[in-house]
């Protein structure tokens, strides 16, 4: 297990987590807003700098673990999935994060992240995503929507995009969430309940990129525009779901079936829902399996 910070420790605050490193993202950049939600949150864990440990990729988001005072690795395009997976089963020492982009994580480190997701080793993914590639300055990524003008798609992509939040669940993955950047409270809910599941934890921020795709989750805000993200979870099933009842979330029932809950009490769920609140503007959500099998893979 992971020791924890001795009961008489000065406390810990955001400061302590906040390396000397010049954050070096663009002006107005979504990933500001996430880098201090996550140096706010940490000190929560109750654990030494030193027993916490940020891998990323290649990507504007993988800058993060510079920015942390913590061990940090930013490692391989696609293969941060896998070294922390290496990590957290050889170092039971290591709290264990992923920081990844839309692109790192499931164009090129697609199947990495599946399959981290199937091993489920103890682990939480943040999944930043702005719908395009930022560091290589613009083209669509598996995320962009159909028709979105790019450097790349100039005419509109025509490539239907990953719901990454589908993809999970197809993968079966313990604990699945979406969040976004400019909503601190839900982030931080969202990151509490990630840290806190036993299994691999993955978490799709939505993040705004200023610079190649800003706007993109606007609509998101508005909560009269909330059904058609909602619906989209359930691949084309008709299902009615309005703004009054975005509380509900897609979740899997026992024997795979998919259906939509209310709350976490909701009779016969094999999940817990971490629900976003009635306050919230987003349709943002988390969920995590009850059922999860027991972990091989953690020594
Ligand atoms: Fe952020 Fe976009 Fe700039 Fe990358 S290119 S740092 S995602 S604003
Ligand atoms: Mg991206």
């Amino acid at each position: 297990g992971i020791p924890l910070l001795a009961a008489d420790a000065p406390p810990q605050t955001k400061r302590e987590f906040t390396s000397d490193q010049e954050v070096r993202w663009c002006p107005g950049c979504g990933d500001y807003a996430i880098l201090a939600a996550v140096q706010s949150f940490l000190p929560e864990l109750g654990l030494k700098r030193e027993n916490i440990t940020f891998v990323s990729g290649i990507g504007c988001s993988s800058r993060f673990p510079y920015y942390l005072d913590t061990y940090g690795m930013h490692s391989i395009h696609g293969r941060a999935p896998a070294i922390a997976t290496g990590l957290a089963t050889s170092r039971p020492d290591q709290n264990v994060w992923v920081v990844t982009g839309d692109g790192d994580a499931l164009s090129i480190g697609g199947n990495h992240l599946i399959h981290a997701l199937r091993r489920n080793v103890n682990m939480t993914i943040l999944l930043f995503n702005n719908e395009i590639y930022g560091l290589t300055k613009g083209q669509y990524s598996p995320t962009s929507k159909v028709g979105q003008v790019t450097k790349s798609s100039p005419l509109g992509s025509v490539d239907q995009p990953f719901n990454p939040v589908s993809l999970a669940l197809g993968a079966e993955a313990t604990f699945v969430a979406r969040t976004m950047d400019s909503d601190r409270k839900h982030l931080t809910a969202i990151l509490r309940a990630a840290a806190e599941h036993r299994g691999t934890s993955l978490v799709e921020i939505y993040q705004n990129c200023p610079i190649f795709n800003d706007g993109a989750f606007d609509l998101i805000k508005d909560r009269t525009q909330q059904e058609a993200r909602i619906v989209h979870l359930l691949d084309g099933e008709p299902v009615g779901v309005g703004p009054e009842d975005d509380r509900k979330v897609l979740v899997r029932m026992p024997g795979g079936r998919l259906e939509f809950v209310a709350s976490a009490d909701a009779a016969g769920a094999d999940v817990v829902v971490h629900e976003a609140g009635a306050e919230d503007p987003s349709q943002a959500f988390a969920l995590s399996r009850l059922d999860s099998p027991e972990m091989t893979h953690v020594p």
